[in-house]
């Protein structure tokens, strides 16, 4: 299997020059900008990790480059989900699977967080289905690591500002070491 480490930053190289779904950052920017919004609010390893990687699934498929434009939802949280699951645990990939599902959550919950939305984050929200109606709120509450994916997900939402300086890659690099260890120690 190839170095899991440099698989990772190689899709950042090779593809976080994109720009993040009509929004003013590139994939790189915004993956920065939301793990030192995770930084400052003294997140764990593994939740500093799963902001830097939310959007990894974007970064998976050539194809996905501007599928909101044309419509159509391609489950980014559940393609990330997958390729991380192969080095992460779920304090890593849970939160990143349940991202967009914690914005139809707010959205339900917090009158003020809707009006707050991107335009763009408004257009691919109502590709992933709008708000959540009661029940699927009330499921998705109870769930384990909800807590750290409305978090992941409001710094998703502020990671959006252009020209923020912020920590390069590197900075990243003993996060995704020791978060890495402790997997592999485990299983
Ligand atoms: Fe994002």
């Amino acid at each position: 299997m190839a170095d899991p480490l440099e698989t990772i930053i190689g899709l950042f190289t090779e593809h976080g020059a994109r720009e993040y779904l009509g929004e003013p950052v590139s994939q790189l920017e915004h993956a920065l900008q939301a793990a030192r919004l995770a930084v400052e609010e003294d997140a764990s390893d593994p939740l500093v990790v799963a902001a830097l990687l939310h959007d990894i699934g974007h970064l998976l498929d050539d194809r996905a480059a501007g599928a909101g434009d044309r419509g159509v939802d391609e489950r980014h949280e559940d393609k990330g989900d997958r390729f991380l699951s192969q080095y992460f645990d779920n304090d890593v990939t849970e939160p990143i699977r349940l991202h967009v599902s914690a914005k139809r959550y707010l959205c339900a919950v917090d009158n003020v967080y809707l009006t707050r939305l991107s335009p763009a984050s408004i257009r691919s929200l109502e590709l992933q289905g709008g708000p959540m109606h009661r029940a699927e709120v009330v499921a998705f509450a109870s769930l384990p690591h909800v807590d750290a994916a409305v978090a992941l997900r409001l710094w998703d939402d502020q990671a959006k500002q252009p020209g923020r300086g912020v920590p390069g890659l590197e900075e990243y690099i003993p996060y995704l070491q020791r978060v890495m260890m402790r997997t592999i120690a485990k299983r």
